[in-house]
């Protein structure tokens, strides 16, 4: 069985004589970079000219410098820039690593792909929140933390596995519990779950079931009901209980349906697609596609993007999402600011 790293488990003392450069306060560095700092760390925040996010983290009472300046200054440099744009800030700061500095990611794409290939005298870890940041600040402020991964890549130091943890620890993971993996494994399970099950795969179960009603002649109102709105409420069980807890609370018949329909729709030609696009994301096609996306100024994203915007499924939900009172309440829920 796996281990699970605990708050015992991490030394936070591996940090006290370290300066911790977080570059980026977007979603995961403003969490970062206001754990750390809440938990006795030294850290400086790293952006660049002009950076829309400097007046927030000057707010949040840090100390901003330049990605230059802040690396230059640090002992670790924790990445959180966008994964697209980090190869440019990583050259931009590599001549400020010096031999026993350790240079740490929530997420191991550039890593594990190439992207940025630092020295052998520089440690390289990852520890990463399994959620966005400013669930990793709110849970935090409560005393409570988020579940998280650490991983090391690169170990000059001999203790870098430790300074992972006591990062993990100064972020509020170890609060909730921490896993070790490899950047390998994150990197190729994160592409490929957001890809065929979360992001890309919900979506289009979502759209199709749309389209498939609405091309029957039922109502686009209840199309978005039946094959958006409610998935909802039913992956909060699944989450919650797990799947028998969600199969437990529809109807019978609902049960019945879904698991001998279920498979209909999502059968072993669906699986076969799935067993493709892990290869894609292991063999690195994916990747390089992405990276000619970015380099081209993506033209591909910016087109299928466009397409999702102007699809009907988006119309409909937007105007009942304004009619209905859920909508209003579910936002009031998310608090705008951390
Ligand atoms: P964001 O998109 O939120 O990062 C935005 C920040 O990066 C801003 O402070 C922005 O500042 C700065 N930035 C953007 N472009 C540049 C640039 N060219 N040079 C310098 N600074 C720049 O990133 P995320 O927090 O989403 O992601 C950071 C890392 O965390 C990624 O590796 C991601 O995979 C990982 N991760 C993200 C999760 C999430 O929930 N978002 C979950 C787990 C891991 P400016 O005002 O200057 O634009
Ligand atoms: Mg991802
Ligand atoms: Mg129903």
């Amino acid at each position: 069985t796996t281990e699970i790293y605990y708050d015992d488990d991490a030394d936070e003392s591996v940090l006290a004589d370290r300066t911790v450069a977080v570059l980026g306060y977007g979603s995961q560095g403003h969490a970062h970079a206001q754990n750390l700092a809440d938990s006795g760390v030294d850290v400086i925040v790293g952006l660049r000219k002009g950076s829309s996010s400097r007046k927030e983290a000057e707010a949040d009472g840090l100390e901003v410098a330049t990605p230059v300046e802040a690396a230059s200054r640090a002992d670790t440099v924790s990445v959180l820039v966008p994964d697209t744009v980090q190869p440019a800030v990583y050259e931009a700061i590599e001549d400020e690593l010096e031999a026993g500095d350790t240079l740490q990611f929530a997420h191991g794409f550039n890593i594990h792909y190439g992207q940025i290939e630092p020295d052998p005298e520089v440690n390289v870890t990852m520890v990463a929140p399994k959620s966005p940041g400013h669930l990793v600040r709110r849970t935090y402020k409560r005393g409570e933390g988020v579940p998280g991964l650490i991983a090391v890549y690169q170990d000059a130091t001999g203790d870098a596995k430790e300074q992972a943890l006591a990062y993990a620890k100064g972020v509020g993971c170890t609060r909730a519990g921490v896993i070790e993996t490899s950047f390998q494994e994150e990197t190729e399970t994160d592409l490929f779950g957001e890809q065929a099950v979360l992001c890309g795969g919900v979506t289009e179960l979502m759209k199709q079931g749309y389209e498939t009603l609405v091309d029957a002649g039922y109502s686009p109102e209840m199309a978005y009901f039946e094959c958006m709105n409610e998935m909802k409420l039913i992956v909060d069980l699944i989450y919650e209980g797990g799947l028998m807890e969600m199969w437990n609370s529809v109807s019978d018949t609902a049960e019945y349906g879904g698991l001998t329909r279920g498979k209909e729709v999502v059968d072993d030609d669906a699986r076969e697609n799935m067993e493709e696009v892990l290869r894609q994301v292991q063999d690195g096609e994916f990747a390089r596609e992405w990276i000619t996306e970015n380099q081209t100024n993506r033209p591909s994203y910016k087109q299928l993007r466009q397409a999702e915007e102007d699809h009907d499924i988006e119309d409909v939900g937007g105007r009942l999402r304004e009619l209905f009172a859920w909508g209003e309440q579910q936002k009031e829920e998310v608090p705008a600011d951390d």
